[in-house]
């Protein structure tokens, strides 16, 4: 038994000590009881809805289309319809009026959007409020400068909108992915159909009323709400020109393949199984603090957590009982609450599907670690956690599990650390801790991963180019790369 648990064997869950709620009023949102799709600047109605939740409570709070092929036809010829009467032809100044407008209303609206998004996917409002709020804003602001300066970015190579850009985003981010998608689409001049994630639609469907606000020509952007097969029918249209999916890596292998020799564009950002790599002479106390937001940020809702923890042995155990210990200051509740710091899992299926790696850490032998806590009797749940003693061959140090749930393996030099590190079909990010430049600049060297952090993690910014190698997906969304999937280049331009 480790010092920490011996403590806390002794010490009860101090109840006298845990903060008062301090819950964000919902008030500021006006929900209506039911949401078509958004074609062509209007609401159609749907011919199937839904319910859609919150998954801390599991009310209703509302029901959504199910757009059927022909529905999401309607919204491809809108798309079409606004490209061609001129959204593709208007000067790049014009357009960055637009999304210098949205970015603006985005920022005035954003308590609204912030409640909103943590109400209908359960994550900590300080999250919503704090980081994904004013990055989906700071997205728009960062494209609405390129939209007049493409000649600039790719002098000689006459860049020009591809069309009709079909988009379908998961529900871990949902506002924040909506801005990756958009605004880089329509900066470049081409129009979209996207599709929200079936869990999270709300705070895509409140955007419509963003782009009405800023008076976007209608048909510019157009959405439509659905499950699988909604996407599925996005992908098959004849008329979608390009396509930008995150999500699953399974279900980006079914796009590629679906889209394989048709000549339509694709960008896909999957999974990841990053690592995280603490050496032994980086601030620990600093590194913990990098760890814990790396996982239990958005309940370890994010294609890049950094979900391995690999620790140099001789720190291991410093690592680990510090890290023990910060858990048991987590607190998990109320997304609506100011001081929760992890959320609800996102759905039942979702939750069931972190449980069921669980069990299989704890029968393939790792040691499991899980803070006293008590959770909500509604809604879906799950206790941060750590497991030790992880082999490299478990199924919860290969999979990704998008859950509080981290691995930690050990390594001894390195080298070793890279070969572990690099130990996966994934290749999304991955996580330095040192206090040595010069090996910070060796490891990014080293690791298979399109984003290394040096000292922090989950960082993001619109001006950075964010992606995958491997099976995690390939295209970069962020930054001047970001703007080449929606663009093609007049070849003629280099005489050829
Ligand atoms: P996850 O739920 O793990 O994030 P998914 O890949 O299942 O990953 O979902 C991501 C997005 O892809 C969602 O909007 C979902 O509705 C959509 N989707 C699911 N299946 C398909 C499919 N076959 N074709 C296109 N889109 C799909």
């Amino acid at each position: 038994m480790t010092d920490l648990e011996r403590k806390q064997e002794r010490t009860p869950v101090p109840s006298g000590w845990t903060y008062a709620p301090a819950p964000e009023s919902r008030d500021v949102v006006q929900l209506r009881d039911r949401y078509g799709h958004f074609v062509g600047g209007e609401w159609l109605e749907p011919k199937e809805t839904y319910p859609t939740i919150s998954p801390a409570t599991e009310e209703t709070l509302a029901e959504v289309g199910q757009a059927t092929s022909e529905e999401v036809d309607l919204a491809v010829k809108a798309a079409r319809g606004a490209y061609e009467n001129g959204w593709s032809n208007l000067p790049g100044s014009e357009r960055a009026k637009y999304l210098f407008r949205i970015a603006r209303i985005l920022q005035e609206r954003s308590r609204e959007f912030a409640v909103l998004e943590s109400l209908n996917g359960g994550k900590p409002i300080k999250e919503s409020r704090d980081v994904d709020l004013p990055l989906a804003a700071a997205h728009f602001f960062y494209y609405a400068g390129w939209a007049d300066k493409l000649e600039y970015a790719f002098p000689n190579r006459k860049p020009k909108p591809v069309g009709v850009a079909g988009q379908i985003i998961p529900w871990n981010f949902p506002l924040l992915m909506l801005s990756w998608k958009i605004a880089p689409a329509l900066a470049c001049g081409n129009t979209v159909v996207l599709k929200p994630a079936e869990t999270t639609p709300l705070t895509a469907l409140l955007f419509c009323d963003v782009l009405r606000q800023a008076e976007l020509p209608p048909g510019v952007v157009n959405i439509v709400t659905g499950d699988g097969s909604t996407g599925a029918a996005l992908v098959k249209h004849a008329g979608v020109d390009k396509i930008a999916f995150t999500g699953s890596t399974e279900v980006g292998k079914a796009i590629q393949r679906e889209l394989a020799g048709t000549g339509t564009k694709l960008t896909l950002e999957l999974g990841g199984k990053a690592a995280n790599v603490i050496f032994d002479d980086a601030a620990l106390d600093q590194a913990v603090e990098g760890i814990v937001n790396g996982i239990y940020f958005n309940q370890g809702h994010v294609c890049c957590a950094g979900s391995r923890l690999l620790v140099q042995e001789s720190i291991s155990d410093a690592v680990i009982e510090k890290l023990k210990r910060r858990l048991t200051t987590l607190r998990v509740g109320d997304p609506l609450d100011k001081n929760t710091d992890v959320g609800a899992i996102n759905s039942k299926m979702q939750l069931d599907r972190i449980t069921e790696l669980v069990e299989a850490g704890k029968e393939e032998g790792a040691e499991i670690y899980q803070p006293p806590c008590r959770l909500p009797e509604k809604g879906y749940w799950f206790v941060p956690t750590v497991f030790t003693n992880v082999a490299q061959s478990y199924r919860i140090a290969q999979e990704e599990i998008f859950g509080p749930v981290l691995s930690v393996l050990t390594f001894r030099t390195p080298e070793e650390a890279v070969e572990k590190a690099n130990n996966t079909p994934y290749g999304l990010s991955a996580g330095v801790w040192t206090e040595k430049g010069s090996r910070i600049l060796w490891m990014a060297q080293q690791l298979k991963a399109g984003v290394v952090w040096a000292n922090t993690y989950n960082r993001f910014d619109p001006t950075s180019p964010f992606g995958g190698y491997k099976e995690s997906g390939y295209g970069r969304e962020g930054g001047k790369h970001g703007l080449e999937p929606y663009l093609k280049f007049d070849s003629e331009a280099f005489g050829g």
